[in-house]
């Protein structure tokens, strides 16, 4: 009977839904609860959810407070337009504040690449109201994500992605990411780190510094295989930044709110960035919302009396009551149950659990930071050719056989996805931490 039902749903599911990536994730999962780190499928199957969703669903699911946050706003006031204004969002921007620790003013949209941008349409802008127009192109790093739209997908650094898309949004150029597994044998993990952030000063000034509108990076490359710099690189590249007139954007999509250990993944690296967007942990994901949060100084540039001075951008969505208030608990449940310093204690103690996985012949590398984990799969430590992406697959499949749910990421420009990756919910419990710990040592053994 349960498989009959299992037969109809898929068959429903081919014949209505588009799914992204449907080649990669050939088998559809039909999801029907989730609870705490776990979600159960249509026929009953639970399943640990090692990913959080999409990195994303930072307190765990099934949290009540979440929705009845959401059903009050929505009896209250489920819409107006943040042409004029509301309580949620007014309250949400004062908490963000508290949040980022300085003055940001903030403007609401409804995803990550939306996020995104905003954040470009303002850098430009911001230097056309300085009277510095020759100022539009943005940079950012090869194997990087920003999004799916036009703009952010331009900023994407992974080519496999725009491909068929093309011609995208013109300005956007790339450069090399501070990877430190793989790097040049002349360099250590540091300088090659510090060669890749001279780059941005070398690129800045190939392309003429006045024509650099931003930087926009990730403080960890998340879906490029999470690479995470030496820890001077975004000091430098801030440095960088202020040295040629170009602003920093920090795309805290996936790093944010707590992922990393911190509030905010730039705070790992003592910077403050011009623009932060953020999206996924604002709300847990629980109802879509993203925000660019922007430095006043810069938004004090858009307070002409000309018109045209405006910030010319409007969203229906962006801010709804609903979300923020959502949000607004979100953040009260992280602040409340300590996340952010869970994150970063769980993060620390999963990195010494899987350190004896190191001497796996097929372990490359183990890097992290707070719940967001890559394990890099080779076929040999000598070559570190990667893992081919057959073998990979059989290790999600193996974890999920057990009843985990791990990610791959990688570098998709040359075709590999051999980082396993681990984002489980901040508030996994000590069970669910073992648990995690357990099954994946266990397949990673098998190979
Ligand atoms: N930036 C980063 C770093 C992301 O990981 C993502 C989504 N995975 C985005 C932007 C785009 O967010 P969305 O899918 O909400 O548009």
């Amino acid at each position: 009977m349960q498989t009959e039902q299992k037969n109809q749903l898929e068959e429903k599911d081919e014949k209505y839904l588009w799914h992204s990536m449907k080649k990669y994730n050939p088998s559809t999962m039909v999801v029907k609860s989730g609870q705490g780190a776990w979600i159960t499928d249509t026929e009953g199957n639970k399943y640990l959810d090692g990913m959080s969703g999409l990195w994303s669903v930072n307190v765990g699911y099934g949290r009540k407070e979440l929705a009845e946050a959401a059903y009050e706003q929505l009896q209250e006031l489920p819409f107006y337009p943040l042409t004029q204004s509301h309580l949620p969002a007014i309250k949400l921007g004062e908490k963000l504040n508290e949040w980022l620790g300085d003055e940001y003013v903030i403007f609401f949209s409804n995803s990550g690449s939306e996020a995104n941008e905003v954040a470009f349409k303002i850098a430009r802008q911001y230097h056309q109201q300085n009277g510095d127009h020759g100022r539009y192109k943005i940079i950012s790093r090869y194997r990087s994500y920003h999004g799916s739209s036009m703009a952010a997908l331009s900023a994407t650094g992974q080519a496999q992605r725009k491909y068929k898309y093309e011609p995208l949004a013109q300005g956007f150029l790339h450069v090399t990411p501070p990877d430190s597994y793989r790097f040049p044998d002349y360099h250590t993990a540091k300088s090659f780190s510090k060669a890749c952030a001279e780059e941005i000063d070398r690129t800045m000034k190939w392309e003429l510094s006045n024509t650099i509108a931003a930087v926009i990076l990730e403080p960890i490359i998340t879906g490029g295989g999470v690479l995470i710099a030496d820890e001077d690189y975004m000091k430098q590249v801030k440095g960088i930044c202020e040295e040629n007139g170009a602003l920093l954007i920090c795309d805290e999509v996936i790093c944010g709110f707590g992922r990393t250990g911190k509030a905010f993944g730039f705070m790992n690296y003592d910077v403050k960035p011009d623009i932060i967007t953020m999206a996924k942990g604002l709300t847990s994901s629980y109802l879509p919302l993203s925000a660019t949060a922007v430095k006043r100084e810069i938004y004090e540039a858009f307070k002409g009396t000309d018109d045209y001075e405006h910030f010319r951008h409007i969203n229906t969505f962006g801010g709804n009551p609903a979300a923020c208030a959502v949000a607004l608990k979100n953040l009260e449940i992280i602040e409340r149950e300590n996340l952010i310093e869970q994150s970063s204690r769980l993060g620390i103690r999963l990195l010494s659990e899987l350190a004896e996985l190191n001497s796996h012949p097929n372990v490359g590398d183990i890097r992290g930071k707070g719940l967001l984990i890559g394990v890099e799969l080779v076929e040999d430590k000598e070559s570190k050719k990667p893992l081919e992406l057959k073998k990979v697959n059989e290790m999600i499949a193996a974890c999920k056989a057990k009843g985990l749910i791990i990610g791959k990421n990688g570098d998709t420009v040359e075709g590999y996805n051999n980082v396993l990756t681990l984002a489980p919910p901040l508030s996994m419990t000590e069970d669910e931490f073992t648990f995690l710990v357990r099954v994946f040592k266990e397949v990673i053994h098998s190979l």
